[in-house]
């Protein structure tokens, strides 16, 4: 797959206006929520840095509250290369792997100092919209977490098409899991993460602009005539949730896939073989059993390589 979305110039963008690179803040100076906005957790991911290039350049200002943009892994973004765009995902480990309090309270890496530096922003913020891309080409993907919550923010912004009730990864802590984000007594919290598609994608900023509109109306630092109209983008017919109820998680570099997934595959019969680890067959464990996010891109043991879901059922019905 051709990366064909182009590097976006942010050097201005990067100044930030907090005293940390990268870091804006938008204070309306009226009560309401602290929304906060992040792009470039991975490096090579840029549609959130067009999207939020796009919505300083749009001057965009909170009515009530706050809006917290942050550019995140600076360092990582400054080494891309399109032509190993992988490389630049981070500099020394997932920054979306360190967000627990003993990674935070350790300064080995430069995502852990990077994330240090971003965590006072973190802790104010009351919704959280995380913008990543994707490592295959694949229709864009809103990761809610367990939390019902959560799930119920997703159906409210009524888009994109398919929404992934996930668990996070062994590996570590994200972003959108720190502190009370996963707290389920924290009611006021809301966190999501945006998946818009493909790294290379030229869709992609579009994609998470659309969110972006719907996700600061749906927290009512805005009004909707505030937005640019350009933002918003037509609704999917329905909403598909799916609940992941296994990572599949590399056991060694021994993994193959039977097929070249492209993930959101229903597989219709329990025991489907989907490839192998360590000469093991990986087998769909339920009938109507979803493939989300298949790669083997950054395989190594430890790995997320696949994960399986079946449709949502609400607590509620
Ligand atoms: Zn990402």
């Amino acid at each position: 797959m051709q990366f064909s979305l182009s590097f976006p110039d942010i050097h201005q963008e990067r100044q930030g206006n907090t005293g940390v690179p990268g870091v804006w803040c938008l204070d309306s100076g009226h009560a309401g929520r602290c929304v906060m906005i992040s792009a470039l957790i991975h490096g090579n991911e840029l549609c959130g840095a067009w999207a939020l290039k796009a919505l300083l350049a749009s001057q965009l200002q909170p009515r009530r509250g706050k809006l917290i943009l942050a550019f995140c892994n600076l360092d990582a973004f400054d080494r891309f290369n399109p032509e190993q765009h992988d490389a630049s995902r981070y500099v020394d480990e997932d920054m979306n792997r360190v967000w627990s309090d003993h990674k935070l309270s350790q300064d080995q890496t430069q995502e852990q100092r990077r994330a240090k530096a971003l965590l006072p922003w973190l802790e104010q913020a009351d919704w959280l919209l995380d913008l990543h891309s994707m490592h295959e080409p694949s229709a864009p993907l809103l990761l809610t977490g367990p939390l019902p919550r959560n799930i119920e923010l997703a159906q409210t912004l009524g888009a994109p098409e398919h929404v992934i009730v996930d668990t996070g990864h062994k590996d570590g802590v994200r972003m959108r899991d720190y502190g009370r984000f996963s707290d389920p007594d924290a009611h006021e919290a809301r966190s999501l993460l945006l998946e818009c598609g493909f790294h290379g994608d030229p869709d992609t900023p579009a994609i998470a602009l659309d969110l972006i509109a719907r996700f600061l109306l749906a927290s009512g630092i805005v009004d909707a005539a505030d937005l640019p109209q350009d933002w918003r983008r037509a609704d999917p017919d329905q909403q598909r949730i799916l609940q992941v109820t296994h990572a599949i998680v590399a056991p060694s570099m021994q993994v193959r896939f039977s097929q070249n997934w492209q993930g959101l595959e229903t597989l219709p019969e329990a025991g489907t073989a989907i490839g192998d680890a360590d000469g093991q067959p990986l087998l769909t464990p339920y009938d109507h059993c979803t493939l989300v996010m298949p790669s083997l891109r950054q395989l190594r043991p430890g790995v997320t390589v696949v994960r399986l879901a079946q449709d949502y059922q609400s607590p509620k019905t």
